[in-house]
């Protein structure tokens, strides 16, 4: 898939919702296009002592309902036309959430791994210098994503507070905890599907003995996996960028925790108590009632999606599911729990974090445990009766869901009609 039909697919979303919606004119013609992306290049000092420079983005989509929020990614593949469509996700996404957002992010084509530890910093430290007029705590809160950390986090906030003369620790999430970051941020992404899993799962006919296949085995596969299995589920398949393994009576998830912590791929596990590998392309094909797609982007198309033998499928992944997978899925009476509500645990405790650092005054772990379930519980039955009420899957649901929040917001500065009648 080119670039430009990634943007163009995100915004079939936008139009199949709002042929479901009264939807007036200005509100589509609002967020068919980026608000502002501003290019720039960062040069830094490389340790050798030569400079180089690197191609940086930052894109606010749409800040009707509030300053835009959105991760920065670090990767040498990252485009102009990704960044868009990641900031138009996370405007859906936070009004999916009902946060106070509109939806931004940010990216650096580089692949840090090529970095040394200082240059990494300094690459940080440059990023914030360029868009500092861009970032604020009400204007645009960026956070971490592919390839950047809590510690960049870190950086990233203390640059600013330099610029500006104070320290403003709500102009970024995702920090690390002494520097103001919330207790629960590192696995609120996963516990968020989690959840939503929990409280749907009447509706969606799991039973309290499910069968789980986890494509991608990084932060949010690994804690989806954990939590799963702690409440007697069996994770009967796992794969990561090098494999897959699957074992009938259920995968030990510690030993697997345990190999991916010591730098080892989930095959490593392969030979031990009927563990078995698999082709990391034949996980989706694992007959289970879970799929949960936590890697990258179109992992599922046309191509494979009739392989498919979840029940469910949960997108912890952003866009894991291609439209024309979308149909045959539906085709096979695959449920898929879509993105921006699935993966959305994450932004939300984003939000509670900045919550905190204008409080100054921070939340027990079980304080932001107990809201983040309320939120995913209260949107997801929302949107779970939208999708019986209209007929209609859960994504469109979500995306009609977000659209009539979106809507008010921009009809509420006047329409076409106010200003002609
Ligand atoms: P991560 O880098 O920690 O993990 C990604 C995992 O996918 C790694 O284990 C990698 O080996 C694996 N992988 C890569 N290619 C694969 C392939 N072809 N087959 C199987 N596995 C493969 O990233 P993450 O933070 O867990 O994010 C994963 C996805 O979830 C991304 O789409 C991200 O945008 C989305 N997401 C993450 C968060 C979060 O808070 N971490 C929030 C929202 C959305």
């Amino acid at each position: 898939m080119t670039d430009s039909s990634f943007l163009d697919v995100a915004l079939t979303r936008l139009d199949e919702a709002a042929r479901h919606l009264q939807t007036d004119g200005d509100v589509l013609e609002r967020l068919k296009y980026p608000r502002e992306t501003t290019k720039v290049r960062l040069m830094i000092r490389m340790d050798d002592g030569s400079r180089k420079s690197f191609l940086a983005w930052r894109c606010r989509y749409d800040d009707t309902r509030g300053p835009t929020k959105g991760g920065i990614r670090y990767h040498p593949d990252a485009t102009v036309e990704e960044v868009e469509t990641l900031a138009f996700w996370m405007t859906f996404k936070c009004a999916v959430m009902n946060l106070p957002y509109g939806g931004g992010k940010g990216a650096v084509q580089v692949d840090p791994r090529t970095l040394s530890k200082a240059e990494l910093e300094r690459l940080s430290r440059a990023y914030v210098q360029a868009f500092a007029r861009i970032i604020g705590p009400d204007r645009d809160i960026p956070a971490p994503d592919v390839y950047t950390n809590a510690i960049i986090m870190g950086w990233m906030a203390d640059e600013y507070a330099s610029i500006v003369g104070q320290s403003v620790p709500a102009v970024i999430t995702g920090k690390p905890i002494a520097l103001g970051g919330s207790l629960g941020r590192d696995d609120a992404t996963a516990r968020g599907g989690y959840y939503l899993v929990r409280h749907l799962a009447r509706e969606l006919g799991l039973g309290s003995r499910m069968r789980v296949a986890v494509q991608g085995f990084g932060n949010a596969g690994q804690f989806i996996a954990s939590l799963l299995a702690a409440e007697g589920h069996s994770i009967v398949a796992v794969s990561d960028s090098r494999g897959a393994v699957i074992c009938e009576d259920g995968l030990d998830v510690d030993a697997l925790l345990r190999a991916k912590a010591a730098g080892q791929p989930v095959t490593s596990l392969a030979g031990q108590g009927g563990v078995r590998t698999l082709a990391a392309e034949d996980l989706i094909a694992v007959d289970c009632d879970l799929l949960v797609p936590a890697a990258l982007e179109n992992m599922i198309d046309e191509a494979n999606a009739h392989r498919v033998h979840a029940r469910v499928v949960l997108e912890l992944a952003n866009g894991p599911v291609t439209p024309e997978a979308d149909r045959i899925l539906e085709g096979k009476r695959v449920v898929v729990l879509p993105d921006i509500l699935a993966n959305a645990g994450g932004v939300t405790v984003s939000y509670f974090e900045w919550v905190q650092n204008r409080q100054g005054y921070y939340w027990t772990v079980e304080e932001v445990h107990e809201r983040l379930k309320a939120t995913m519980e209260r949107e997801g039955a929302k949107i779970w009766s939208i999708a019986r009420e209209r007929q209609v899957s859960p994504r469109t649901a979500a995306y009609i869901h977000a659209l009539s929040r979106l809507a008010s917001a921009i009809e509420a500065h006047g329409t076409q009609q106010f200003f002609t009648s």
